[in-house]
């Protein structure tokens, strides 16, 4: 009752601040307890007659022979959320989370069904996996997730963490990636606890506790359009980030594609404690960032993001920080200064016709003195690059040269000459180009050093597109704009 004044009362309080629009921001994105830790109040029990109970601050499950499954369910429907809980189940005991689940009377009178995250501690192990418990059996089990298979804890407490969004259901179990599965049969449906019917004649019981959910959203309404999460990372910076911060958020914003948040680093010095954005709420990160290493658990935090599939823009001196994190090193490919030298791997050259690594030693980045140069497509295959012309002028700019780094998992889409006249170094520069980082997707730009070259029409669909390549791996402004620079004319955007 009381719980429901204050949620009340933050509705009426974010609506006349945000305008009664789109009251759905990250403000409201906030845990709330399905389980008040000593009633079942808000939960109805389904299926079959074992017995629930609340015992400790936790919800307990009891079998009962000759019984089928049971099910205690949420009163309520779930569609986008994150549902994190732990559980402790006896050995002998299959049981399950129920997601987005239903149960009708037209359907088989009432038959809970729907997606099930598995509890299962037989040797099987496939904890995490996902099945449509009373419709299509198992949809994504553990057989190819040793390390998942491995988390879980016999006869001990085990934590959940589960994501529904939009056609997207992923799991975790005690912090291990266990199944991802894109379905979308039921969009939206009730949350419930299992205890699989089982005859043993001593009962055997599951425990749940800590059961939050926060809500998310929604992406899972077949017409409403989708908006892919952006969140561009800025506050140190040897370049003009307060300048290009709100060009890069308004450049994104007008494909209709994104909605855009900024997270500034506090101060300009380390320590940097308090910097922590939660990147899984984002598909793709922009960083606009040159300065101090990030705490270790945010470090640790966005490669997880990245390894588990997000997406990654690099603009221009976002490749200059971190030169000792090695895998922020693998995520951009190359990288300048900071020290960087043969050691932090090879520069990368477009020589006949294909991207070779080149070992020389020396310090990594430089750059002449800004002017026009040519950007030269090297892959028009590339969603990000199909249809563009093959050669194009860029503004006047820093040409970014002799960058390093282990550059693997790597495609080259466009280059430049650095020529010897502006003090180049001879060779075709990469300038745009794409890396795999576990299932995560990263586009880097060297180009941009400040606000005036961000007016390139080059640079702007090139970063428009590759961030929606980053979010989502395709892209769908397939358009050429009428403007675009051709192989010698500069073209600029108010
Ligand atoms: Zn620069």
């Amino acid at each position: 009752m009381r719980r429901y004044a204050v949620l009340l009362m933050a509705g009426v309080l974010a609506c006349t601040m945000l305008g009664a629009g789109d009251a759905a921001s990250s403000e409201n994105e906030k845990w709330q307890d399905l389980f008040d830790g000593k009633t079942l109040n808000g939960w109805v029990q389904r299926g079959g007659k074992a017995v629930y109970k609340v015992e400790d601050g936790c919800i307990v499950g009891q079998t009962v022979p000759k019984t089928p499954n049971s099910f205690l369910c949420t009163e309520k429907n779930f569609s986008n959320f994150i549902l994190e809980l732990d559980f402790k189940v006896d050995a002998g005991l299959n049981s399950g989370i129920q997601i987005r689940s239903e149960s009708m009377k037209e359907y088989q009178n009432g038959r809970v069904h729907g997606y099930q995250v598995e509890i299962d501690p037989s040797a099987r192990a496939w904890t995490g996996g996902i099945y449509d418990e009373g419709r299509r059996g198992w949809l994504k089990d553990l057989k190819d997730n040793e390390p998942a298979r491995k988390a879980f804890k016999q006869s001990e407490w085990n934590h959940f963490r589960i994501e529904c969004k939009g056609d997207t259901i992923k799991t975790w179990l005690n912090g291990v990636p266990a199944a991802e599965l894109k379905d979308s049969m039921t969009p939206t449906g009730f949350i419930g606890l299992q205890v699989h019917a089982n005859n043993s004649p001593t009962p055997l019981s599951i425990r749940w506790r800590n059961i939050r959910l926060q809500e998310l959203d929604g992406q899972s309404d077949a017409g409403k359009k989708t908006a892919l999460k952006a969140l561009i990372i800025d506050g140190q910076n040897n370049h003009n980030w307060k300048g290009t911060t709100p060009v890069l958020k308004k450049l994104l914003e007008e494909t209709g594609l994104f909605q855009v948040e900024v997270a500034t680093t506090p101060g300009n010095k380390p320590p940097l404690d308090g910097f922590k954005p939660d990147f899984a709420k984002y598909d793709v990160i922009v960083l606009n960032y040159n300065g101090a290493d990030w705490p270790q658990e945010t470090e640790k935090a966005f490669v997880e993001y990245m390894r588990n599939g997000g997406g990654l823009v690099i603009y221009h001196a976002a490749d200059n920080p971190f030169p000792k994190w090695t895998e922020f090193n693998e995520m951009i490919g190359v990288g300048g200064w900071g020290g960087r030298n043969e050691k932090s791997g090879p520069m990368v050259r477009w020589r006949d016709g294909k991207a070779v690594l080149d070992n020389s030693p020396g310090p990594g980045g430089t750059h002449g003195p800004q002017h026009e140069f040519q950007v030269v497509i090297r892959d028009p295959n590339h969603p990000i690059t199909a249809g563009l012309p093959e050669k194009w002028m860029h503004v006047s700019d820093e040409l970014y040269s002799k960058m390093r780094g282990p550059a693997r998992n790597m495609t080259v889409l466009a280059t430049a000459y650095a020529d010897p006249a502006k003090n180049g170094t001879g060779e075709n520069e990469p300038m745009l180009i794409t890396l795999q980082y576990g299932k995560g997707r990263v586009f880097h730009t060297m180009l941009g050093h400040n606000v005036p070259q961000l007016a390139c029409v080059g640079f702007i669909v090139t970063f428009q597109r590759g961030t929606e390549w980053a979010a989502t791996g395709k892209v769908t402004q397939t358009k050429v704009p009428d403007d675009f620079p051709t192989a010698d004319r500069v073209s600029l955007r108010k």
